[in-house]
């Protein structure tokens, strides 16, 4: 029938002017993000144990870890790295962790048009994961709370 196409269109017109809308006016206004969305990743020395399941779990060989014997029998991490240039940011090493020493969170507001600044090795991982922290009150992306001595070192810094 002839203008049936515009009654039907007219129609699903209609039956959302009544709904909410669900634009958000970015960047005046920001939908809220949960806190272990996968929008980055945020690395933390005292839970690491140098184990580089993390790294295996890699599937575009994105981290480094580099570890020594220490005296008590645990590992020194002497590298950890993160090559962000070529991470997916597919979460499998956050997955693999056995410690939640890796884990997926923090801002999503770190954009950079200097390419190698996305690499970031242990100190800038740390300096990222103590900033995440100060942010967080202290909190982990898991909802788990840092332990005192971090707490109090990350004060110290500040
Ligand atoms: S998020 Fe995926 S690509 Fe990025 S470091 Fe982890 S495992 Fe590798
Ligand atoms: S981040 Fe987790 S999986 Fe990777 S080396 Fe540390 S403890 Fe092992």
């Amino acid at each position: 029938m002839y203008g049936l196409g515009i009654a039907k269109g007219m129609w699903v017109t209609f039956k959302h002017i009544f709904k909410p809308t669900f634009t958000i006016q970015y960047p005046e206004e920001v939908r809220p993000i949960p806190q272990n969305a996968r929008t980055n990743l945020v690395w933390f020395e005292e839970r690491c144990t140098g184990c580089s399941t993390c790294a295996q779990a890699c599937p575009d060989g994105c981290i480094l870890v580099a570890t020594s014997p220490a005296e008590d029998g645990s590992l020194n991490i002497d590298r950890y790295e993160i090559d962000f240039r070529i991470c997916m940011y597919c979460g499998l090493c956050t997955e693999a962790c056995p410690y939640d020493a890796i884990q997926a969170g923090g801002t999503w507001k770190d954009v950079t048009d200097d390419f190698d600044s996305m690499y970031r090795d242990k100190q800038a991982l740390t300096k990222f994961a103590h900033e995440h922290l100060k942010e967080s009150g202290f909190q982990y992306p898991n909802g788990m709370q840092a332990p005192q001595d971090v707490i109090k070192l990350i004060e110290r810094e500040s």
